[in-house]
Parts: structure tokens; C-alpha cells; sequence
């Protein structure tokens, strides 16, 4: 293998450094050696390699090895930081910004290197941390997932905090009211303000200082997700939150907060004893779960993952699809195949075609819950799909049984079936070779770029919002009442 530009610049570098050590110049040891001294000059800068023959000369006129002269190792300082530049100045880093790179001279001191090496440093810190960050969130979030699914998707401390605190401001049954979320927050010394300014990036902002929490105006009259954010927002609160050290941190207090949201707008006695009785009648659907507790489709298919799982020991999986097939949440815990990436991440993985979860967005009628049986290389599988759309386009929630337990459900009697073989790239993903034959050459697609699932938190006081945003916020409304 021939030797790279590097290793030559070592190489001439110790050279140097004996010639240097022995007072001679570059004309002298050229003399003693055979060589012009600008062929000499060519070797010590790396721009040239010495055959063995000249190798062994120099050491023998400098009094050492030629396997001393070979060794990788910087001969001083000086050489050490002059390679590094080399390294950093060639690196793809640094070439795709198009700048030119600093010429080393002589006379240049070790300070201006080391300033020079030290933005070198950091530039390519920045790059490793910009590629880490999506894959390490990546990564955290499977292993949340992993963590959950493991532990029945129930979190039994948030479950028994959450009927305590709606015991304790007089709440009975039913449907959560917007006059006990208020009277929630109050008893842990808050008061809910509703102002149209909150920062783009935060969805609530709590006044430690004022005892408030502002949230956004409500945009639908009655909708659950006003009182879903000011219970997240108590949670935090409740649960001793602190600024989180990581994404997996940050995600697990996310994962906390919804869960005490859900806990509240749907009480686990409340809502285990309307499953007991809908599963007695063979009637689970969550149409009627979420009615029953006026929250979404999502919280309450999420919700029933909780409970069914924990308390009737029945094995189900949750999913929320975009309509491009992409899956954005998920729990499972009845090992329906579902498509992975190398981390082991769902998340962001396109669902098969043949699935409810996706086919429902090809049905006429969206106003109730469809239903399927699908087989899988795992088994059969039912599940019922409800689709809706929100500002960001379609999405399906799904909650699905092995075939067994879809007896307990409402659209048991279907007679949709489908057949899926993913990951069998035949099943729904490999194009038909002849239409592909006909149009390959014959037509640009110009992609949709997706949104990124995990950006990077930004490093400041509140991770995952822009903090200078918060503050600006909260001097606009510190003084007033
Ligand atoms: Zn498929």
C-alpha cells in the first residue's frame, strides 16, 4: 500500500527534526546524502517519498534508525500541532466550506496554531454532535418504548397520584370539566391564563414566580386538549420534574405528563370498571370509550392500551398512522410484525398497505370506526381503524387484537380480511416489474422532503424550546393582571 500524504508528512517531519538536531542545512545534508537540497526540501514537506536507499543514508548521516525515522509519531510539539492542521485542513469537514486553508511558515508561533487548531476542533465537534443527535433520539426512544412494553404501557405511581388529586378537588365520574381543571391547578397554587402569545415553540409556559400557567386560547370550544395541556403542565409540577440531562430524559418526562393527562380526563376506576362492563356485553369499541370520557379518538385508543393490558392481561397493540403510511406512535405488545429501522425504531417506518391502519384512508365513509381482520406471517389479527384529519393532514388510530380476544370487541362479525406478508418486500412494496419496466426513464417524482421526527434539542435553559422566546414572553406578561 503506498504510503498517504500523512504518514509522508510524518516521515519529512522527522527527517527535519534530525537535520535540525545535527545543525545542518538542507544544502549540507543534501551533500553528505546525494540529493539536491531542494529534493530534500520536497521529502521534509511530504510532498515527495524517499526511496529506502536515501532513508538509510540520512540516518546514517544523522547518527539513528531508518525504522526511528518510519515511526508514526510526531517527532516534537511543534511537528505534532503542524500535522494536526494538515489532518483538519484536509478533512471533508472543513474542505466543504470553502475556505482556504492557513499556509504554515516558520515564523508562524505555536499560539496562532493551537487558536487556528482549537476552531478546527470545534467545528468538527459540532458535526459529530448535528449526526448523533437524531440517532441517539432515535435510539432513546426505542428504548423507551421497549421500557414501557415491558412494564404493561402502565405507570401505577402517576395512575394513584391522579385519583388523588381529582378526589381532592370533588370530582365523581364522568367527563373531566374545564371548572375542575381550574380548581386542580389552584389547589397547587396556580392559576390557568389563557393568552393568544405563547412562544411558537413551547405549548405551555409555567410562572413559578406568579403562580400561573399560561396556556393558548381554546380553538374548539370544549375540546379535551386544552385541559389535556393544563393537567401536562401541573405534572411537571406534581412529578418534580427538572430541567432534563438528555433526550431519553426528556422523553420519559414527556411520557409522564401525557400519562397523568390521560389519568385524569379518564380515572382508572372509572374507566377499568365502563371496560369490565362494555367487555361483559362484548362491546369494547373505543368510540364509546372516548364518548363515554369527551376526550380524542388517540387519547382514548392509547388510554385502553393502559388499562386492557394491565387489568384483563390481554395483549393489543396501538397505532397512530399519517397518510403517507408513516407511523408516528405505537404501542404493541402482541407481536404484530411491524417494520423496523437498524435501531430498532417504529416510529417514522411506513405500515404495510394491507393494513386497516392504512386502507382506511381509501374508505368512502370516515364518520365511524371501520374493522379487519388482517393474517400476518404472526398470526391473525383484528383491529378497528377510526381516520380524521387534523391541520397536518390525515392520520389513522388503530387498536388491534390477536384474533382471539376480538371476540370482546365491537365488529367482531366483520367480513374484511386482508393478507399481509410484510416484511416481504412482495407483499406491498416491490412495484410491478412491467408497469415499473414501462415507466422506468419516463418520469421524475420530485420528493417531499419529511419532516424531521427528532430534531435536536436546543442546548438552552428549557431543552426542547427556544428560551429566548420564554423569557421575552414572560416580561411581556410578568406585570400584568
Ligand atoms: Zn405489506
Amino acid at each position: 500500500m503506498p504510503p498517504t500524504s500523512l504518514e509522508l508528512s510524518t516521515l519529512g517531519h522527522r527527517i527535519r527534526h534530525q537535520r535540525v538536531a545535527h545543525g545542518y542545512t538542507l544544502d549540507e545534508l543534501g551533500a553528505i546524502v546525494g540529493v539536491a537540497g531542494s529534493q530534500l526540501s520536497l521529502i521534509e514537506n511530504g510532498k515527495r517519498e524517499p526511496k529506502l536507499s536515501l532513508l538509510q543514508a540520512i540516518a546514517t548521516a544523522t547518527g539513528t534508525e531508518v525504522t526511528d525515522l518510519l515511526s508514526p509519531e510526531p517527532p516534537n510539539r511543534r511537528a505534532a500541532l503542524e500535522l494536526e492542521l494538515e489532518r483538519a485542513q484536509t478533512s471533508p469537514v472543513f474542505r466543504r466550506l470553502g475556505i482556504d486553508p492557513v499556509r504554515v511558515t516558520k515564523t508562524m508561533s505555536d499560539d496562532t496554531i493551537e487558536s487556528v487548531l482549537g476552531l478546527h476542533r470545534e467545528l468538527q465537534r459540532r458535526e459529530r454532535e448535528a449526526i448523533a443527535t437524531p440517532e441517539e433520539a432515535r435510539r432513546a426512544n426505542t428504548e423507551l418504548r421497549l421500557r414501557m412494553r415491558a412494564r404493561n404501557n402502565y405507570l401505577g405511581d402517576i395512575e394513584k397520584l391522579a385519583e388523588k388529586q381529582l378526589k381532592t378537588a370533588g370530582h365523581v365520574s364522568g367527563a373531566l370539566t374545564h371548572r375542575t381543571v381550574n380548581i386542580m391547578a389552584a389547589q397547587l397554587g396556580f392559576e390557568l391564563i389563557y393568552v393568544s402569545d405563547l412562544p411558537h415553540s413551547a405549548r405551555s409556559v409555567t410562572d413559578l414566580e406568579n403562580g400561573r400557567i399560561y396556556l393558548p386560547p381554546a380553538s374548539i370550544p370544549g375540546g379535551h386538549g386544552l385541559r389535556s395541556m393544563a393537567l401536562q403542565a401541573m405534572a411537571h409540577r406534581l412529578l418534580g420534574h427538572t430541567p432534563p440531562t438528555d433526550y431519553a430524559d426528556f422523553l420519559q418526562q414527556r411520557l409522564e405528563i401525557n400519562y397523568y393527562a390521560a389519568c385524569c380526563l379518564m380515572p382508572e376506576s372509572h374507566a377499568v370498571s365502563f371496560l369490565t362492563q362494555a367487555r361483559k356485553d362484548r362491546n369494547l369499541a373505543v368510540e364509546d370509550f372516548r364518548d363515554a370520557f369527551g376526550v380524542t379518538h388517540e387519547a382514548a385508543g392509547m388510554r385502553m392500551s393502559n388499562l386492557l393490558t394491565e387489568h384483563f392481561d390481554m395483549a393489543l397493540h396501538f397505532l397512530r398512522v399519517d397518510g403517507t403510511g408513516a407511523i408516528n406512535r405505537v404501542y404493541e405488545n402482541d407481536e404484530l410484525p411491524l417494520p423496523m429501522d437498524v435501531t430498532g425504531a417504529v416510529e417514522g417506518q411506513m405500515v404495510c398497505r394491507r393494513f386497516l391502519a392504512r386502507s382506511a384512508f381509501e374508505e368512502q365513509n370516515r364518520t365511524t370506526e371501520h374493522y379487519q381482520y388482517t393474517d400476518t406471517p404472526a398470526g391473525t389479527f383484528w383491529c378497528s381503524t377510526q381516520t380524521g384529519t387534523t391541520a397536518e393532514g390525515e392520520f389513522s388510530i388503530t387498536v388491534g387484537v390477536p384474533f382471539d380476544d376480538a371476540r370482546w370487541f365491537r365488529g367482531r362479525e366483520t367480513q374484511k380480511r386482508a393478507t399481509s406478508a410484510c416484511p416481504d418486500p412482495a407483499c406491498c412494496r416491490r412495484p410491478d416489474a412491467a408497469v415499473a419496466a414501462r415507466w422506468e426513464g419516463r418520469a421524475w417524482p420530485s420528493a417531499r422532503v419529511h419532516m424531521q421526527m427528532f430534531s435536536p434539542l436546543p442546548s438552552g435553559a428549557f431543552p426542547g424550546v427556544d428560551d429566548r422566546e420564554v423569557y421575552a414572553f414572560l416580561e411581556r406578561h410578568a406585570d400584568v393582571e
